[in-house]
């Protein structure tokens, strides 16, 4: 059994937009009546309002600007909570060069001789702690924009896990986050004064992301009573076991 071993090609932090990433399961049309609006956007590195919030910390301490924009919200009366932002650039701020050669092989330099690191390792987003493993609903693919990802011998969770064994791991848990947004809107309806808007459709809720005022989900879950990013990561463990 051959296990995958990323070579730092760079591919996935410095090309965005031609990353895979894991597919909301559900469409427009069915978030909607659930006071969900999933807004179009390049889809290349998703992350919850909690790892934002890790992200800017590091970027700040690197002295690195970092822009986000809203991809899944819920309308709260006039207030747009945003539960995932999209990194709003090309290519993720928090990456690092180095040479290729300082490094032992499997190894993929660049044309200019530089392989990619993460300079956020400890704070990277779920989205890139299962990168390239994708589990959409219950299935498991690999990317095929890695350039070195392949099919495990087979094509269950053993195989899965025996040949992408970290990042396998991290897409299970980031496939469970779903189930805990829904569960923490709950908690915010019966505990915060949640009213949410649903059924707009696709139009009026990007009007409405344009209006504003737009709240991140921890600051929304802060107001009122603590509610840190712990919390969250704890009701993340939690959910499927
Ligand atoms: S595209 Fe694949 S090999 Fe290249 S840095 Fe990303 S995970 Fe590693
Ligand atoms: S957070 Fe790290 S691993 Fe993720 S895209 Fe940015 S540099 Fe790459």
């Amino acid at each position: 059994m051959t296990a995958f071993a990323c070579t730092l090609c760079g591919k996935c932090c410095l090309n965005l937009e031609e990353r895979d990433a894991p597919a909301w399961p559900d469409s427009f049309d069915t978030l909607a009546p659930f006071g969900l609006y999933g807004l179009p956007t390049r889809a290349g590195l998703p992350v919850w309002s909690w790892e934002r919030g890790r992200m800017m910390d590091a970027a700040e301490r690197r002295g690195v600007p970092i822009a986000f924009v809203p991809s899944l919200v819920a309308i709260d009366r006039e207030q747009v909570i945003v539960l995932v932002w999209e990194l709003a650039t090309r290519a993720c701020p928090l990456h690092v060069s180095r040479i290729a050669s300082e490094f032992p092989p499997p190894v993929r330099p660049r044309e200019d001789g530089t392989v990619v690191l993460c300079g956020a390792y400890e704070e990277r987003p779920a989205v890139c702690r299962a990168y390239p493993v994708l589990i959409r609903g219950t299935a498991a693919a690999w990317s095929a924009k890695c350039p070195d990802a392949f099919a495990p011998d087979a094509a269950d969770r053993a195989g899965f896990a025996a040949t992408y064994t970290d990042s396998f791991a991290a897409a299970e848990v980031a496939a469970r986050i779903p189930a805990v947004v829904r569960d923490v809107l709950r908690f915010l309806e019966t505990t915060r004064d949640l009213a949410l808007v649903r059924g707009l459709d696709r139009d009026a809720a990007l009007d409405r992301v344009r209006k504003g005022p737009v709240v991140d989900l921890v600051d929304r879950l802060s107001r009122g009573g603590p509610f840190s990013p712990a919390d969250l990561a704890a009701r993340v463990a939690a959910v499927g076991g």
